[in-house]
């Protein structure tokens, strides 16, 4: 998959900041950070998406980012909160299609933050949430 840049990562043809790796999964810096400390956290074997992923390997990658969260809370990086984010899917913000978990160190005032539809804030009634729920049900 040569043109990946994970992956060309993983395969240290391309430079990252490194901060955690084993057999499965690598740590690095993010390149362009939304906060100081910014974190990506992603397999070693290409996936591109959710569905491709191994969730032997997804609950790895969250293990990981736990202690990562936890260096970062005991570092010098001002954190006093930690936002893990992952993006599947273009409309859902990604941009590098091999998948990755953001481990965002946050802090008050940080300037970062989450923009909601202008119908935010309605509560369905429970008739509504159990009909979404039994279709999503029926699919798993
Ligand atoms: P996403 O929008 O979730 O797909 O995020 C992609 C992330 O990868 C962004 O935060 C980028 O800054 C980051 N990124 C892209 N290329 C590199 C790279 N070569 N090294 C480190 N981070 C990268
Ligand atoms: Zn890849």
């Amino acid at each position: 998959m040569a043109s990946c840049i994970f992956c060309e990562i993983v395969a240290n043809r391309q430079p990252a900041s490194f901060v955690y790796r084993d057999e499965l999964c690598a740590a690095f810096m993010d390149i362009q950070p939304v906060t100081r400390g910014h974190l990506l956290v992603i397999p070693n074997r290409h996936a591109a998406f959710l569905v491709e992923l191994d969730p032997r390997v997804g609950g790895h990658l969250f293990a990981v980012a736990q202690r990562l969260a936890q260096a970062l809370r005991e570092s010098e990086v001002r954190c006093e909160g930690i936002n893990l984010f992952l993006a599947d899917g273009t409309v859902a913000g990604q941009e590098v299609f091999h998948v990755h978990l953001h481990v965002i160190p946050r802090h008050r005032g940080d300037g970062f933050g989450l923009r909601f539809p202008p119908d935010y804030g309605r509560r369905p009634p429970r008739h509504e949430l159990d009909a979404v729920a039994e279709s999503i049900r029926a699919a798993l």
